[in-house]
């Protein structure tokens, strides 16, 4: 089995994946890898707080009064995130009032767009607490765990949306994104997804890479060229790790500037002791 997110580092860097899983060198810490990690957890615990914010909504409730109730929710899960990885930005030298000052903004985005949601929801329909929470769509579950023993792959989908009739995977994604549509490692791992819930009967056709430094949310679907890069990647992957031939170095030496095996990387002694310990 392979995990999804081997795929997109493959398509990342080759080098990057061997490393990585067959090497298996330790990561070097990095400030955006732990950014990334804060706000991961923020959007599952809010994601984990809807359930219980919808509920409490007893009565007709007016926009600015549901916003601050949601922004207090946000905030609180915004905190208790930093708590979760206070350690792992420690050892990167983040100050907790730094990321959370940074990470804030693009949140509160999204504290906006959902009590706009829920509003609209309950005006249109005139529900409140367990019949609002009962109706409301789409329900949003987190970090999904799926396996697909037909395609050999498993992995962590960041966000199921469920509408009534439709299954949309969403991956959540800090970093730059492309000024158009997504980057080709954030397709592939959305493409997966899709078929692997495809696989298990859901009906799903898209999904989407949500860049939350731009909150934007980019759709991609499953066309059958999609399919076969996936299958071509996975079946490339397994031959890399078969054959244990260290990959070159990717072309695009911006990338390197983000990887978390630079150090590693570029120094050759180190390059030729793992690779001999491997051949060992
Ligand atoms: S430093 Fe560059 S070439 Fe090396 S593994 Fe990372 S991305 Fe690939």
């Amino acid at each position: 089995m392979l995990s999804v997110t081997n795929l997109a580092t493959a398509l990342y860097c080759k080098r990057k994946l061997f490393i990585e899983k067959v090497l298996r060198l330790k990561k070097i810490p990095k400030e955006s890898l732990a950014k990334g990690k804060v706000r991961h957890a923020a959007y599952e615990l809010v994601n984990k707080e809807d359930e219980s914010i919808v509920r409490t909504i007893r009565k007709k409730t007016e926009f600015p009064e549901l916003l601050l109730f949601y922004k207090k929710k946000h905030l609180q899960c915004l905190q208790n995130a930093l708590l979760q990885h206070k350690g792992e930005l420690k050892e990167v030298n983040l100050a907790l009032p730094d990321v959370f000052k940074q990470s804030w903004p693009s949140l509160y985005r999204e504290t906006k767009e959902r009590a706009f949601h829920v509003f609209s929801f309950m005006e249109k329909h005139q529900v409140y607490g367990e019949e609002l929470w009962q109706l409301l769509t789409p329900k949003i579950d987190s970090e999904v765990k799926i396996v697909s023993e037909e395609l050999l792959l498993t992995g962590i989908i960041d966000q199921v949306w469920h509408y009534e009739d439709e299954t949309i995977p969403y991956e959540l994604k800090t970093g730059s994104a492309p000024l158009k549509g997504v980057w080709p490692s954030h397709s592939i791992q959305i493409g997966s997804y899709i078929l692997m819930l495809q696989n298990i009967q859901e009906n799903a056709k898209k999904g989407y890479v949500k860049y939350l430094d731009i909150q934007e949310s980019r759709e991609v679907f499953l066309n059958p060229f999609l399919e076969d890069k996936i299958l071509a990647t996975r079946d490339a992957v397994v031959t890399m790790i078969e054959t244990r031939e260290l990959p070159d170095r990717t072309s695009n030496k911006k990338k390197c500037d983000s990887c978390e095996f630079k150090a590693q990387c570029y120094d050759e002694k180190v390059m030729d002791a793992e690779m001999k310990k491997l051949q060992n």
